[in-house]
């Protein structure tokens, strides 16, 4: 078999693979919308089922003949190419997928079934010591996988590697102690200030109905296609790249909350124009036709949410429009005050709810742990207290219960420990490359206040969307920014930002 035949196959086999996901894909978006409460046994027995054949299916033995026979060939002189880069994922994804033991599969699988309600139990009473046992647990079998896949280092660089190929403990690292020196002082500058925003503007009442246009007509302007792709209630938002042509939106409406389903659905938004702009027509089903990592896709929901949808010339534009539709809540709100309100910083309890600047602390705050734990420097039993001393320090408040603090996040439960990175890399990102587009597109800002930003996504797609997984997330950041991944843009940009609305 050529090379060029091997690869053909080899291609064919992935997309066939990548059709029989999506259809789990559509499965478990039904789930979350409007699937009956009863259909939830035979619906995870359908997922089920279908995760298993994909999963045998890129396992078997033949796929890894295909790819031995395609990878050392001319298709992949040019680094860079198409062919390249498909080789160069699938490779990494096979080795992956075929190092593991299945005992280890089946055993991780079965605990964090076990793991995800004890901790929902737990956290219900607010009792670390009740997970704790199911906590050893996972983290035991987590261990046992990054022994697996194997790693250069520490065993956080093999848990990393799962959802940001490529990236290191040090890179993050690095990036994490510049973005710590100068954001605890810049919180702590915000928590001291005299001038404060009146938050209180956007817990006014919000019609959930007219939440719901408002939302869609800002979705619309940012690019979102709605003949391919739609927007509905769930309880946990998400966004979901179905195929080509089907990239589906979600997120849920407070009535006394203007800001969750807002920036909620911005943020949505964000990621699906990401799925819309991956040449999917043409690669679906292979690395060109996805996302890079966890981290460049958070980038792009971010820098939609924060960079973009926090921004007063945002504001310029649809401020009026909203006040049209929420006339006796805004009605009486100036453009500052209300770009004051949804930029409010406040120290709290939990990651998810946290503000654009004390969110990353958050994150920081679990990198260190996680990787700390799996160096075994601390112990599962001592995470509450280590947990609680950090968050003292970080954000300047006690915690006050372990709901509150260690319990809050259903992530260890589901056995992803070096996940919770990629949510801070994402912010480092969408600054790092919003400030590049500001370079590149002369007067970008005074668009928005046109309600245009159809050069921005312009960009977006040029520089990002359409290269698939063509490059690696750091190798990508230094093609498009001319620099690696760096704390200082998204300084710059928040001391820019807070300075002026807490007159620090
Ligand atoms: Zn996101």
């Amino acid at each position: 078999m050529t090379p060029q035949a091997a690869y053909d196959e080899l291609i064919k086999k992935c997309k066939e693979i990548s059709v029989l996901g999506s259809a789990a894909s559509i499965l478990h978006w039904d789930q979350e919308t409007y699937m009956p409460k009863n259909g939830v046994g035979h619906r995870s027995e359908q997922i089920g089922l279908i995760a298993r054949m994909c999963h045998e299916q890129f396992v078997d033995p033949k796929i890894g003949e295909l790819i031995s026979a395609a990878e050392d060939s001319d298709l992949t002189k040019d680094p860079e190419s198409e062919a390249a880069a498909n080789l160069r994922e699938i490779r990494h994804a096979y080795d992956k997928e075929t190092k593991l033991p299945k005992d280890l599969v089946e055993a991780l699988a079965k605990t964090t079934a076990q793991a995800t309600p004890a901790w929902a139990e737990a956290r219900k009473k607010s009792d670390f010591s009740e997970f704790l046992p199911w906590f050893e647990k996972v983290l035991d079998l987590t261990l046992q996988k990054a022994e697996a896949f194997g790693y250069e280092g520490e065993p956080y660089n093999a848990l990393l590697d799962i959802y940001e190929p490529g990236a290191t403990v040090e890179q993050v690292e690095t990036a994490f102690d510049g973005l710590r020196k100068e954001l605890v002082p810049l919180v702590q500058a915000i928590a001291d200030a005299r001038k404060r925003p009146d938050e209180s503007i956007v817990t006014r009442s919000f019609d959930v109905d007219k939440q719901k246009i408002f939302g869609e007509s800002v979705a619309a302007a940012m690019g979102y296609d709605f003949n391919a792709g739609r927007l509905d209630i769930t309880t946990h938002p998400f966004c979901t790249g179905i195929g080509p042509g089907d990239t589906r939106i979600l997120t849920r409406y407070n009535p006394n909350r203007l800001n969750d389903a807002l920036f909620g659905t911005m943020h949505e938004a964000g990621h699906a124009l990401y799925e819309m702009g991956l040449e999917k027509e043409k690669h679906f089903g292979t690395p060109m036709g996805e996302s890079v990592s966890l981290g460049i896709h958070e980038s792009q929901s971010r820098m939609w949410e924060n960079q973009v949808g926090r921004s007063k010339d945002f504001w310029v534009y649809f401020l009026p429009q909203a006040q049209r539709i929420f006339r006796e809540s805004l009605g009486d709100v100036s453009l500052d005050d209300f770009y004051g309100a949804i930029n409010t910083v406040k120290p709290s309890y939990i990651r998810v709810e946290a503000d654009e600047a004390t969110y990353n602390l958050h994150i920081m705050l679990r990198f260190e742990l996680e990787r700390a734990m799996t160096k075994k420097e601390i112990k599962p039993k001592d995470m509450a207290g280590e947990w609680n001393k950090r968050f003292k320090e970080y954000l300047g408040i006690e915690v006050d219960k372990d709901a509150n603090g260690v319990l809050q996040d259903v992530h260890w439960s589901s056995g992803l420990i070096g996940y919770f990175p990629t949510y801070a890399l994402g912010n480092l990102y969408a600054a790092q490359f919003f400030a590049q587009a500001k370079k590149d597109l002369p007067g970008l800002q005074e668009d928005f206040q046109h309600g245009n930003f159809s050069r921005l996504l312009d960009w977006l797609r040029k520089n990002i969307h359409h290269h698939g997984q063509r490059y690696r997330a750091n190798v990508l950041c230094e093609k498009v920014t001319g620099e690696p991944l760096s704390h200082k843009p998204l300084m710059d940009y928040m001391k820019a930002k807070y300075g002026e609305i807490y007159g620090i």
